[in-house]
C-alpha cells in the first residue's frame, strides 16, 4: 500500500528525518493560509498524488508569496496529472503539501527496499539525487551504492558512517547522514515497510540535511497489525478496480488484456495468465478467489472482473481443495442472475465435488462454454473473444 508524500514525511520525522516545515491543503484557501502559516514567503507547492515524476510533469513549483501559492493550488486541483509514472490518464490532484523553500547545494538519493536475493533490508545511495533510480542505474550505474543491513544487528553505525563517507559527506553532515538512515531503517523495520524513498535527500546551502521529497510503501499482509497505517489509505489514488477488490476480500490485480479471469490459488493464476498468452491472448486481471469461496463470492469476482469495461470474455478456472466445484457453479450462476452477464464464459471445474458442480452448470441451460483442461479452457476464451471473431 502506498501513501502521500505529506504523509511520509509525518512518519519519517516522528522517527528523527528532519522535513521542512509545511502543510496539506484541499482547497485553494487553505495552501494560501499554509503558505501564511510558514511565513508567507518563498515556499514549494506540491500535488500530492501516488506518482513520481511531478516536477517535471509542472506539479511543483517554487511560489514567491502567499497569493502564488493559492493560484498554483487553484490550478492544480481537482485536474489530473499524467507523469512518466501514471498511465495517460494521470493521477487525481485532491490534496497540495505546502512546504517552506530550501536553499540546494547538492541533491542525493536514498533508498531503502528488500533485497529479495539477500532476504535482507538493502539501502541503494547515489550522490545524484534528484533522477528517479531508473535514470541512475541506467546513466550513471557507478555512482549507486549498495549496502545490505543484518537484521540481527540491525544498521551498524560504522555502516552508517562509510555510507555518508561514501557519499562525499564532511563534517556535521556526516553525524547527520548517520541520523536520517538509523531513522528511515527503524521506519521500515517498526512499520512493515516496503519501500522508504528520499529522493532527493538536500544538502542546503547553510550545510542542513533535509527530505525534500519522501515516498513509504507497505507491506499490506502486516497492515491488520498498523492500524494507523491502515487508516492513510487513500483509496481515491487506487486502481477503483483494485479498490474494489479488496474491501471484498479478493486478491486482484488490473492488466491491459481483455480476457477477465476468476481462479482460485495465486499459482493456478500466474499458470493460467501464461496459458492464455500462449494461446494468443492477453488477460486483463489477476483474480485469486482464494479457499472456501461461497457462490456470494464468486459473484462478487464476477463483478469486480465486470467493471473492467475492456473485458470481453470471462474465464473461470478452479481447481477446488478447499473449494468446492458445486459452490462455484451455483456461484457462476448467481452471476447471471444478479449481476446479468452478456460476455461469453468459459467454465473449467476440476476436484472436490467436480461431477455434482458440471452437472449444475450443464442444467443451468445458460451459454456457458465448459472445458476440461486448463489448456482447453484458455484456448475457449481466446476464440471466444467477439474480437477475435470479428478478425476471422
Ligand atoms: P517528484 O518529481 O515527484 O519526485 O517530486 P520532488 O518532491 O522530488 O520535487 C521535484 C524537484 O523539485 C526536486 O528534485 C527539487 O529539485 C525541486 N524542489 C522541491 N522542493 C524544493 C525546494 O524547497 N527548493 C528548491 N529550490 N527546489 C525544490
Ligand atoms: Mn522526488
Amino acid at each position: 500500500m502506498d501513501i502521500h508524500e505529506h504523509q511520509a514525511k509525518d512518519i519519517l520525522a516522528s522517527f528523527g528525518v528532519p522535513v521542512p516545515k509545511g502543510g496539506v491543503a484541499f482547497t485553494p484557501e487553505q495552501a494560501g493560509f499554509r503558505a501564511r502559516e510558514i511565513g508567507g514567503g518563498t515556499c514549494v507547492v506540491k500535488a500530492q498524488i501516488y506518482s513520481g515524476g511531478r516536477g517535471e510533469a509542472g506539479g511543483v513549483k517554487v511560489c514567491k508569496n502567499e497569493t502564488e501559492a493559492r493560484e498554483f493550488a487553484a490550478r492544480l486541483l481537482g485536474t489530473s496529472l499524467v507523469t512518466k509514472q501514471t498511465d495517460a490518464s494521470g493521477k487525481r490532484i485532491d490534496r497540495i503539501w505546502v512546504e517552506e523553500a530550501s536553499d540546494i547545494d547538492r541533491e542525493l538519493y536514498l533508498g531503502f527496499v528488500l533485497d529479495r536475493k539477500t532476504e535482507r533490508i538493502m539501502i541503494v545511495a547515489s550522490g545524484h539525487g534528484g533522477m528517479e533510480i531508473e535514470d541512475l542505474a541506467e546513466e550513471d550505474p557507478d555512482s549507486l551504492i549498495r549496502m545490505v543491513i543484518d537484521p540481527a544487528v540491525g544498521l551498524a553505525e560504522y555502516q552508517a558512517r562509510e555510507l555518508a563517507f561514501k557519499l562525499g559527506l564532511h563534517g556535521p553532515q556526516i553525524r547527520e547522514m548517520v541520523t536520517v538512515l538509523k531513522a528511515c531503517y527503524r521506519a521500515y523495520r517498526d512499520l512493515d515497510a516496503m519501500m522508504v524513498e528520499i529522493n532527493p535527500l538536500v544538502v542546503c546551502k547553510d550545510g542542513a540535511m533535509v527530505a525534500l521529497d519522501a515516498k513509504m510503501s507497505f507491506d499490506t499482509n502486516a497492515l491488520f497489525r498498523r492500524p494507523h497505517v491502515a487508516s492513510l489509505r487513500d483509496p481515491g489514488q487506487e486502481d477503483p478496480r483494485e479498490s474494489y477488490a479488496q474491501d471484498h476480500g479478493l486478491a486482484y490485480v488490473g492488466l491491459d488484456g481483455d480476457i477477465g479471469c476468476i481462479i482460485n490459488g495465486a499459482g493456478l493464476a500466474m499458470a493460467t495468465m501464461d496459458m492464455i498468452q500462449l494461446a494468443g491472448g492477453e488477460p486483463a486481471n489477476f483474480l485469486d478467489i482464494g479457499g472456501g469461496a461461497s457462490p456470494e463470492r464468486v459473484c462478487q469476482a464476477f463483478r469486480t472482473v465486470l467493471s473492467d469495461a475492456k473485458v470481453s470474455v470471462i474465464l473461470v478456472n478452479i481447481f477446488a481443495g478447499i473449494n468446492r466445484c458445486d459452490w462455484i457453479a451455483n456461484g457462476v450462476i448467481q452471476a447471471y442472475r444478479d449481476v446479468g452477464i452478456d460476455l461469453p464464459v468459459v467454465v473449467r471445474l476440476s476436484g472436490t465435488n467436480v461431477e455434482a458442480g458440471r452437472k449444475i452448470i450443464q442444467q443451468s441451460g445458460l451459454p456457458i462454454i465448459s472445458a476440461d483442461t486448463l489448456a482447453e479452457a484458455a484456448e475457449a476464451a481466446v476464440n471466444a473473444r467477439p474480437t477475435s471473431i470479428a478478425a476471422e
